[in-house]
């Protein structure tokens, strides 16, 4: 019998919806553990780091690695695991592209602090105190990882050989990859992984008619039509932008696409490419009426960025 592959998943930013997309593959999941033996995955497994840090270099087969860089116990683990593993996949869109923890670049890291630590209305902290990387109690030192100034994404501190979007990947997906490493029949480093080259629109089966419209829903606002476009109903769906592989779950189950599959092939900006698509159903006579069925838009930045902002042009604040 052939050697089994020796597998590892590990989350840094992000909220653990990744690893249990990987359990979500169901029974396919007995496929994935006959094949292949987990050598780390904290969600599952009860292996701790240090017996990590003893495995040799490269001797996980493949890792991977979702959740954002947000701190120094994020970034460490990134190049724990890249020197132990023989290929690296930035698994989901935090991994990818900052994700929702990225939207966190919209602040710096004082902002961020000041927010959570003195300012939220349910904080009580007369002497402002905030967590420090090093603590002296009468046991020792305790320490705290580092927060960073901005979130960045993986391959932003380590070098990465494979590429998943989806937040999180949807599980056919996750199994094809799978199929696909078993098979050692995956793409050119740098690839992206268990997606589509065309639009979540393209798997849609809306009804597209080319309408116009002359204002925007947020989606409680609106009971739409199942069978048309909900963005030609006025719903922002990011599909028109977003890269398919999904089977554009959102749409089918009446809601809007919002881009977690993030930008397609050769596209610089996902937001910047969506406004584009957003001025195509504009239905205005002049630049004042588009400005103003756009701000019916709540919160545009955010919406345009969800997933990516770390891997956008903006990528973040400046001071
Ligand atoms: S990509 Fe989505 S599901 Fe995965 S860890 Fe990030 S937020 Fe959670
Ligand atoms: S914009 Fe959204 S609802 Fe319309 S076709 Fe594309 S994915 Fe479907
Ligand atoms: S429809 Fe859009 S937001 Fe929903 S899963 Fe697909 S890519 Fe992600």
């Amino acid at each position: 019998m052939a050697e089994k592959l020796k597998i590892a998943s590990y989350w840094a930013a992000d909220c653990g919806g990744c690893d249990v997309a990987i359990l979500d593959t169901h029974e396919k999941f007995l496929d994935i553990v006959q094949a292949a033996d987990i050598v780390f995955m904290p969600i599952a497994v009860d292996i701790k780091e240090k017996d990590v840090e003893a495995f040799p270099d490269g001797y996980i087969d493949v890792c991977f690695f979702h959740g954002a860089i947000r701190n120094s116990e994020n970034e460490h683990m990134a190049k724990l695991l890249r020197r132990k593993s023989k290929v690296l996949v930035a698994f989901g869109s935090c991994a990818m592209m900052g994700g929702v923890p990225g939207l966190a670049n919209f602040k710096d890291r004082e902002g961020i602090l000041s927010r959570v630590y003195f300012e939220s209305p349910s904080t009580d902290n007369p002497d402002k105190v905030l967590p420090q990387t090093e603590t002296q109690v009468r046991e020792g030192v305790l320490t705290l990882p580092a927060f960073y100034e901005e979130v960045k994404t993986l391959a932003d501190v380590v070098d990465v050989d494979y590429f998943m979007p989806g937040c999180p990947p949807a599980s056919h997906q996750i199994v094809n990859v799978f199929q696909a490493i078993v098979a050692g029949n995956l793409p050119p480093k740098g690839s992206i992984v268990g997606a589509s080259t065309k639009s979540v629109c393209e798997e849609c089966s809306r009804i597209k008619e080319n309408k116009t419209i002359k204002r925007f829903y947020r989606v409680h606002e609106i009971i739409p039509d199942p069978e048309r476009c909900l963005l030609e109903q006025g719903i922002p769906c990011m599909g028109p932008a977003t890269r398919g592989g999904c089977g554009a779950a959102c749409p089918v189950a009446n809601q809007p696409c919002r881009g977690c599959y993030g930008p397609l092939d050769g596209v610089i900006d996902h937001g910047a490419k969506y406004i584009s698509a957003l001025a195509s159903v504009i239905d205005a006579n002049n630049p004042e009426e588009a400005a103003k069925i756009f701000d019916q838009i709540a919160d545009p930045a955010g919406m345009l960025y969800w997933f990516g902002l770390p891997a956008s042009l903006l990528r973040r604040v400046r001071k």
